[in-house]
């Protein structure tokens, strides 16, 4: 696929798979995938697996992510986990402000640049999470929730930053629900998510940062999705958990 930038394409396992299921997953993807180049491949197991899967892809071309972690850098914050115990396990990426940390943990815009600003601190790329509910989406200001979301997750980190954080465009009607947004839906919100980073910041980095989409992303759908101009890659959450269909996924996108 021709593509401006690398495509990305994680899998958010969220809180699925234990310790022997992530092994046993991380090595079927393994034998899937061990050739593919192309594109950035990322799992993001629980914490308790992050050990286990780091050991599993050492000298491989799938990176680690972590699904969240603490502004803070260490201390009195009990069931935390910080930038440098990620570090630990050579996570490179980390997923911020998801839909369901937003929903469930209270997880604000706010919060979300505090943690990405930490993140990068630690050299750990976040991957910042962004979507309209359908109330939103029905009331149609949805470009107004992903401005709003976007600027504030993003508050203060200068260009270079930007450029090298990556966003999900997730709209919370989609996530785990079998909808899917058409890929014009997708691609309207990707191209105006593009052109407010380059109000925010300038062309140039604007043409940097990939954006991903991810609400039941597919086999079936991935490909389709990944060749519009502005959709960079793809967050993956209940078909990453089978390996058949996360390496589908993957294969489906390359040429
Ligand atoms: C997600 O949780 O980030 C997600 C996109 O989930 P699903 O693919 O299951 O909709």
């Amino acid at each position: 696929m021709n593509k401006d930038r690398k495509l990305i394409i994680a899998g958010n396992w969220k809180m699925n798979k234990t310790v022997a299921e992530a092994a046993d997953l991380i090595d079927a993807l393994l034998i899937d995938l061990k050739d593919v180049k192309e594109i950035d491949m990322v799992v993001c197991p629980p914490f308790t697996a992050l050990g286990e899967v780091s050991k599993h892809i050492l000298s491989t071309s799938i990176r680690l992510g972590a699904q969240n972690m603490s502004q803070h850098p260490s201390g009195a914050y009990t069931g935390e986990v910080s930038a440098m115990m990620l570090k630990e396990f050579s996570v490179r990426y980390v997923i911020l402000g998801h839909s369901e940390r937003r929903q469930y943990f209270n997880e604000t815009d706010a919060l979300v640049s505090v943690k990405a600003h930490a993140a990068h601190a630690a050299a750990l790329r976040p991957i910042i999470c962004v979507g309209e509910t359908l109330e939103e989406r029905e009331k149609g200001v949805t470009e107004e929730i992903i401005e709003t979301q976007v600027r504030g997750s993003m508050d203060g980190l200068d260009a270079a930053k930007a450029a090298d954080t990556i966003l999900a465009y997730e709209p919370v009607w989609a996530i785990g629900t079998g909808k899917t947004a058409s890929t014009e839906q997708a691609q309207e919100v990707h191209a105006h998510i593009r052109r407010l980073l380059a109000s925010m910041y300038d062309e140039s980095t604007a043409r940097l940062v990939r954006i991903q989409y991810g609400g039941s992303v597919k086999p079936n759908n991935a490909r389709e999705l990944m060749s519009q101009p502005d959709i960079d890659g793809a967050l993956v959450g209940g078909a990453s958990l089978e390996a058949r269909s996360f390496a589908q996924i993957i294969k489906s996108c390359l040429d």
